[in-house]
């Protein structure tokens, strides 16, 4: 498996050295400022206390406090936190708002846990890191299976331990909380932004583009029923038990139905919850799994779950014209080199997903100035924020000729490189 922040730091380089980039600053640039290591013990139901291990990174703060979300993940490790950090703080800059990068994590399957365990698991964890948190200082968000629930708990402890109230310590909160109008669907809209300017660039027809979506989580899913309105056609989604394909389109809402039931996509097919064994493996609908999914002959592929998913060793047989990446971290960087080689345009994670962390600041600035926005506004600001980011990405990566990862990394290190000290 490769390193996370092996690959964010040769993506640093590589940035560096199209810009020309400072020695001193860039070598600021190859570590978190701050990282810290907690254990985080949690009396279960059960009676007995289990010891999880949880990490928060802050990467960079010369734009703003640090921002970031918080991952509740099995595979979550030290490398992974500082990557994500290090990709907060290129994101936050690609867009353009007031902010650094942060990321944190727990080392936890928070599907195996309780709703008690998981809220006295969110409040230690928050015990353990409220120092160096804060809305003037590293405001925390929801990132892979963290929900408003937990931000609402966290603030929640934030504020007893602080002495008094401080809304803007964490985003993604509930709305009755102080969480923003938007928020959920943040991601998944920014992301649509994107592909309309992908789309007018290329000159692509919704109604003749297909899509590819993998993970129908709180991005991959919103994107899909978007993408969807916007005339595009769903023709595979999946999640991490498995995915559908459907030359004929998927609705996503019904794929949601199949799923709340207790069904796997690919019942998809059949209509109605099903076996494994019913599921159709062949034929115009059928089941694919996560790595199919990425095989597929797609207009649009848009990986939306995890990092790592496409690799050296599955790049060859992509067959999608253009790659969006939702997900964080999800291509590696030697995957990436032979897309750009095979003229598979790839539109960056630090670009296509900074929708949830641009609503996240609007979430932020709400509660600094006591304003309560509405989703029409939201949404009127992101678009104008994401449509002015991907051209300034795409006019960056056409004057160095580089791709439009690299155009991205170019225009954040040269906005934080610009208000760091040599
Ligand atoms: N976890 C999201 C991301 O990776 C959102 C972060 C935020 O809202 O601060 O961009």
């Amino acid at each position: 498996m490769s390193n996370p922040f092996v690959n964010a730091m040769a993506q640093l380089d590589k940035a560096a050295k199209i810009v020309n980039l400072d020695k001193n600053i860039h070598e600021v640039l190859k570590q978190p400022e701050r990282v810290l290591t907690v254990s985080i013990p949690v009396k279960m139901d059960n009676g007995e206390t289990k010891i999880f291990t949880g990490y928060r990174s802050q990467y960079n703060n010369a734009l703003g406090p640090y921002k970031g979300g918080i991952r509740y993940h099995w595979n979550v490790s030290l490398d992974e936190v500082k990557a994500l950090s290090f990709w907060m703080m290129v994101k936050c800059a690609v867009v353009n708002i007031p902010m650094g990068g942060g990321k944190g994590g727990i080392i936890v399957n928070p599907k195996e846990l309780s709703v008690g365990e998981l809220e006295r698991l969110s409040r230690e964890y928050i015990r353990k890191i409220w120092r160096v948190i804060g809305s003037d200082k590293d405001v925390p968000a929801p990132d892979v299976y963290t929900t408003p629930q937990i931000m609402a708990w966290m603030r929640d402890e934030f504020e007893k331990l602080l002495g008094r109230p401080d809304p803007g310590v964490i985003t993604g909160k509930p709305l009755a909380q102080g969480g923003s109008e938007g928020r959920e669907t943040a991601t998944a809209m920014g992301g649509v932004c994107v592909v309309r300017e992908l789309a007018k660039k290329k000159g692509l027809k919704p109604s003749e583009t297909t899509v590819a979506v993998q993970g129908v989580g709180n991005v991959g899913g919103f994107m899909a029923k978007l993408l969807r309105q916007d005339g595009y056609k769903i023709v595979a989604l999946s999640d991490s038990k498995g995915g559908v394909y459907n030359q004929d389109g998927i609705d996503p809402d019904k794929a949601e139905t199949i799923k709340k039931n207790g069904g796997m996509l690919g019942c998809y097919c059949l209509g109605s919850v099903c076996s494994l064994e019913q599921m159709p493996t062949d034929g115009p609908c059928r089941h694919v799994s996560n790595e199919d999914l990425l095989e597929l002959p797609v207009d649009i592929l848009v990986p939306s779950a995890l990092e790592n998913q496409i690799t050296k060793e599955n790049v060859d047989k992509i067959k999608a014209k253009y790659i969006v990446e939702m997900a964080n971290g999800p291509t590696t960087p030697e995957a990436d080199e032979i897309l750009h080689a095979r003229g598979i345009p790839v539109v960056p994670d630090v670009l296509a997903n900074a929708g949830g962390v641009t609503v996240s600041c609007f979430e932020w600035e709400q509660n600094l100035k006591g304003e309560h926005w509405s989703e029409a506004d939201v949404f009127v600001k992101l678009e104008k924020i994401m449509v002015n980011a991907f051209n300034e990405v795409w006019d960056t990566a056409e004057k160095y000729n580089v791709t439009l990862r690299q155009g991205a990394f170019v225009k954040a290190i040269e906005r934080v490189a610009g208000k760091m000290t040599k």
